[in-house]
C-alpha cells in the first residue's frame, strides 16, 4: 500500500472490537483483569498502554517504516527518554545547531545525569566520523536543521555509525514521513515533535520514537516512557491519529506552498539571503535531492538590516500570525533569535517561517507589506 492509503487506515482495528470505522477514544485508565488472573498482554492501566495510544504508535510506526512506536506528551519527552536510555558516562554526538529546546534539555538535564557530549557541525560525515569515541552510543541527526536549515547525509553517517555499533536517531519533525523516510535510510530511531505536522493544527502536543528494530535499546525507551510517565492522553492520542490521516495531503500544500515563497524570497532586494534546501544554491542540495521526496514548509532567510528591522518586519504582518512553533495549516513567523534568547545560534537578522496552507498569493502579498515597512 502506498502512503496515503495507509495514512488513511493504520492502526484502525486495534483496541477496536465494534469495528467503529472512526475509533472511540477510550478515557478509562484502568481495564477489567479477566477471572483467571491477569496475562502480560493484556491492557491493564493507561499509563502503561491504552487502545488510542496503541492505535497512534501502530500508525506512526507504520509511516516511518519502523518496527515500533512509542508516544509521549511533547518532542522533548521523547527525546528525554531516548537519552536516558543511554548510561550515564555514554556518549552523544549531536548538532551545533540542534533545536535549542533539546540543546538546553541536553545541558541542563543529561549533562548533570552524566551524558558526555560533542555539539558538533554535523554536514560532512567525515567531521562525525572524528568525534566518535570508544564510548559513543548515539548520534543525533536533525536534517534540515533549526533554524539554519544544515543538511546532514543521513546514509553516510548511518553507514559510518553502523560500522561501530553505534545508534543513528533522526529527527523526523521538519520533513516528515512524506518528505523523508530516515530508517529506510540506515538511521535506527526517528524523533517527533508530533506537535507539529502531524498535529497540524497547532492543538496538540505529543512526541514520538520510531524503533527500525523492536530491539533491547527500543525496550529500554518502552520503560522510560511507561515508568517516566510522560504519555499523551487518550484524548490526544485519538486527536493525532485525525489529523494524521490527511498528513500527506497537508505536506504536498506545505512544500508547494513554501517554494512559492521561496521563489518570491529570493527575488527580493531587502533579503540577503534565503536558506530552503530545494534551493539549488542551497550548498547541501544535493544530498537533499537524494535524501528527500520534498523540501517541506519550513523557511528561514536574513534580511539585508539589523535585528531591530527584522523584528519590525515580522511585527508588520497582518495574516501570518506571530508566533513559536510550526506546522499548522496557519502560516507563522519569528524572529528566532528573539524566541531562542540565551546562546541561540541564529544570526540577528534571521526570520523563520512556517508557510501554511493560505492560498500562497494570499502569503507572498502579507510578506509584500510586512516587507516594504
Ligand atoms: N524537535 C524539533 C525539530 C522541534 O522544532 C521541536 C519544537 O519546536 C521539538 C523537537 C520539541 O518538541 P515539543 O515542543 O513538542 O516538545
Amino acid at each position: 500500500m502506498r502512503f496515503e492509503t495507509k495514512a488513511i487506515h493504520a492502526g484502525l482495528n486495534i483496541g477496536n472490537p465494534s469495528k467503529s470505522i472512526v475509533p472511540p477514544i477510550s478515557p478509562s485508565t484502568i481495564f477489567e483483569i479477566d477471572a483467571e488472573g491477569r496475562d502480560d498482554s493484556d491492557l491493564h492501566y493507561s499509563r502503561l498502554a491504552n487502545p488510542n495510544r496503541l492505535q497512534f504508535e501502530h500508525l506512526i510506526a507504520t509511516l516511518e517504516e519502523g518496527e515500533a512506536a512509542a508516544a509521549f506528551s511533547s518532542g522533548i519527552a521523547a527525546a528525554t527518554a531516548v537519552l536516558q536510555a543511554l548510561r550515564p558516562g555514554d556518549h552523544l554526538i549531536i548538532p551545533e545547531d540542534v533545536y535549542a529546546g533539546n540543546r538546553k534539555m541536553v545541558k541542563q538535564l543529561m549533562e548533570p545525569w552524566g551524558l558526555k557530549t560533542s555539539f558538533i557541525p554535523m554536514t560532512d560525515p567525515a567531521v562525525v566520523e572524528e568525534h566518535i569515541r570508544p564510548e559513543t552510543r548515539l548520534i543525533w541527526i536533525e536534517t534540515p536543521s533549526n533554524p539554519l536549515m544544515q543538511i546532514t547525509d543521513i546514509e553516510e553517517v548511518s553507514r559510518v555509525a553502523a560500522e561501530q555499533g553505534i545508534k543513528v536517531l533522526v529527527d523526523n519533525t521538519w520533513p516528515t514521513p512524506v518528505n523523508q523516510l530516515p530508517l529506510l535510510l540506515g538511521a535506527d530511531l526517528v524523533l517527533h515533535s508530533t506537535s507539529k505536522y502531524f498535529g497540524g493544527h497547532s492543538d496538540i502536543l505529543g512526541g514520538a520514537i520510531v524503533a527500525k528494530e523492536s530491539d533491547e535499546f527500543f525496550e529500554r525507551i518502552r520503560f522510560n516512557q511507561q515508568m517516566g510517565g510522560a504519555v499523551p492522553s487518550p484524548q490526544d492520542c485519538w486527536l493525532l491519529s485525525r489529523s494524521t490521516r490527511t498528513l500527506s495531503y497537508r505536506m504536498k500544500g506545505h512544500n508547494e506552498h513554501a517554494s512559492a515563497v521561496v521563489e518570491y524570497l529570493t527575488n527580493h532586494k531587502r533579503i540577503e539571503d534565503v536558506y530552503y534546501p530545494g534551493l539549488p544554491s542551497h550548498p547541501n542540495h544535493e544530498v537533499a535531492v537524494r535524501q528527500m521526496k520534498g523540501f517541506g514548509g519550513m523557511i528561514s532567510f536574513l534580511l539585508d538590516g539589523s535585528a531591530d528591522e527584522a523584528v519590525r518586519v515580522v511585527g508588520g504582518s497582518r495574516l501570518i500570525k506571530r508566533a513559536t512553533s510550526l506546522g499548522g495549516v496557519e502560516s507563522t513567523w519569528e524572529h528566532r533569535q528573539s524566541s531562542e534568547g540565551e546562546g541561540s545560534v541564529s544570526p540577528v537578522n534571521l526570520i523563520r517561517i512556517s508557510v501554511g496552507l493560505e492560498h500562497p498569493e494570499d502569503i507572498i502579498a502579507d510578506l509584500e507589506s510586512a516587507l516594504s515597512v
